[in-house]
């Protein structure tokens, strides 16, 4: 463990890239930036101590004031579908990639958001406001947590510069970790151009995914077969991730291509959110008005998002069908994962032929009576124990018994001990998840320069299936006020 950001050993792989990947410059420090919180989880990934964060370098290189020692700090470009529409060239329009940090369980990709303007910049001013950058520093922990996939943040840093957006905000930086940033927009951006093309699929595959390559020869027909077992794994890991987040309740919020990972991590915490009361088509972000991005959309859109995809590796003249059947995994992995996720969570020992219609009666059952969604699942545990307890969560007690029932039957056929279905059961349905309102609070606090429900947040979302004493307000369903809550796609 190293005690100085300053002793990391760094590489630059995604700088070796051709320039017309990037644009080599610095980041925009904050003005008086302040560390407001520092992860050890994420320090240690890299190889840092906590001791680390009390060192002025920290600071410096979390706020953008100073590169990262060794690295060559850049901002990538990519492009995009945005809301099922072509958008063209986007970019990192307010991150800037700082080096890769080399660890011996592999490397890590340090990048700032919020960290000035970029020539991929547009319209935007190259900054992030305090409330979504706590959402994002929290969000990527509490799906750590969980056991998602996900990029990761090592900090959070805040200063008193204005930020323009509704209101007047203050401008703050996320250091996030990642193996990489790249995502399904960066190919989309080299669709036309197939030696840029070539040479991104050659860097993703070699360090990401070297096992879809079985020869070094660079002969078309092997080119091609790396690259359609690179898909093939592509399609399987965003088919996982989308099984995850339906099983959390998690809604991503803004879908576009360029937010969807290359790695199949979640990527980009904008306006997304974890379900309180269950609805099969709840929408997290309220600037999405037509609800393309809901819930229940989520797998589709992921899917769809592949095509994008696919369609951008045609341009190494693969033939489309090639491509197609590789996509056509998708359904298969989606739905084998959802099964044993939901299997999990309802304590069966494995996914049976009927299940199906048990879940979606679960689903109909919660969104008919809008009952929250981490809770109820959480609960069922007990249910069969206290019964009376956990039929008077549901206003139509009638339904919950038929439905109750049912489950009893199919859990009876298990044959299997109360303790081992309940341990199951509650290492996959967790007691916290990052509510909004948790999320507010802790927003809120952070403005007034306090980091303490930043960390008493990460404490419960680090380890969220674990039950502490002390800690019902943050298990609970939302207090009214939460209803006056809305994200939008402005951060
Ligand atoms: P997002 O919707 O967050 O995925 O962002 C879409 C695109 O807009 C990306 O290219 C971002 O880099 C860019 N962008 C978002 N907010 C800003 C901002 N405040 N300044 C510059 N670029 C931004
Ligand atoms: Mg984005
Ligand atoms: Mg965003």
């Amino acid at each position: 463990m190293q005690d100085t950001i300053q002793n990391l050993t760094i590489q630059n792989s995604f700088a070796e890239l051709p320039s017309a990947f990037y644009t080599r410059l610095s980041s925009q420090p904050l003005t008086q930036p302040r560390l407001l919180h520092a992860n050890s989880d994420v320090a240690a990934l890299l190889g840092l101590s906590a001791k680390a964060f009390d060192d002025p370098a920290f600071l410096d290189v979390c706020s953008g004031t100073a590169p990262l020692p060794g690295g060559k700090t850049l901002a990538a470009v990519y492009s995009g579908h945005q809301f099922g529409v072509w958008a063209g060239q986007l970019g990192d329009g307010r991150a800037h990639l700082l080096g890769e940090v080399v660890t011996p369980s592999g490397n890590w990709e340090v990048q700032l958001k919020g960290s000035g303007r970029t020539p991929y910049s547009r319209m935007g001013d190259g900054r992030a406001v305090l409330r979504s950058s706590v959402r994002e520093y929290l969000a990527s922990e509490a799906m750590a947590g969980l056991g998602i996939p996900t990029t990761r943040a090592l900090a959070l840093v805040v200063s008193d510069d204005p930020v323009y957006r509704e209101t007047v905000e203050t401008a703050a930086v996320v250091t996030r970790v990642s193996p990489s940033f790249v995502r399904f927009g960066t190919f989309e951006h080299w669709a036309g151009s197939s030696n840029n093309l070539r040479t991104l699929c050659n860097y993703v595959i070699d360090h990401f995914y070297p096992e879809c390559r079985d020869t070094a020869s660079s002969e078309p027909a092997h080119e091609h077969a790396a690259v359609l077992r690179f898909l093939r794994a592509v399609v399987e890991r965003t088919a996982r991730l989308l099984a995850d987040w339906q099983t959390a309740g998690f809604c991503h919020g803004v879908m576009n291509t360029d937010n969807m990972s290359i790695l199949g991590l979640t990527i980009d915490y904008g306006p997304y959110g974890f379900m309180d009361a269950f609805q099969v088509n709840h929408v997290c972000n309220h600037s999405d008005t037509q609800g393309r991005y809901a819930w229940n959309a989520q797998p589709s859109v992921a899917n769809w998002n592949l095509y994008r995809l696919a369609s951008a590796l045609m341009g190494l003249d693969i033939p489309a069908d090639a491509l197609k059947q590789e996509l056509e995994h998708f359904e298969t992995v989606f739905l084998q994962a959802y099964r044993g996720n939901l299997s999990t969570k309802l304590g069966f020992r494995r996914w049976e032929e009927g299940d199906d219609e048990l879940f979606d009666d679960w689903w109909r059952l919660l969104h008919t009576q809008s009952a929250d969604f981490t809770l109820s699942f959480r609960s069922l545990a007990s249910a069969l124990v206290q019964r009376g307890a956990w039929l008077s969560r549901f206003e139509d007690q009638a339904a919950a018994t038929v439905w109750l029932d049912r489950y009893v039957a199919r859990l009876a056929r298990d044959q299997r001990s109360d303790e081992e279905r309940i341990g199951q059961m509650n290492g996959a349905n967790p007691v916290y998840v990052l509510r909004n309102h948790l999320a507010e609070a802790a927003i809120q606090a952070a403005a007034r320069g306090d980091a303490g429900e930043i960390d008493t947040l990460l404490g419960l979302l680090r380890e969220p299936y674990i039950e502490k004493p002390g800690f019902e307000a943050y298990a609970s369903a939302p207090p009214d006020w939460a209803s006056r809550l809305e994200v939008s796609c402005s951060s």
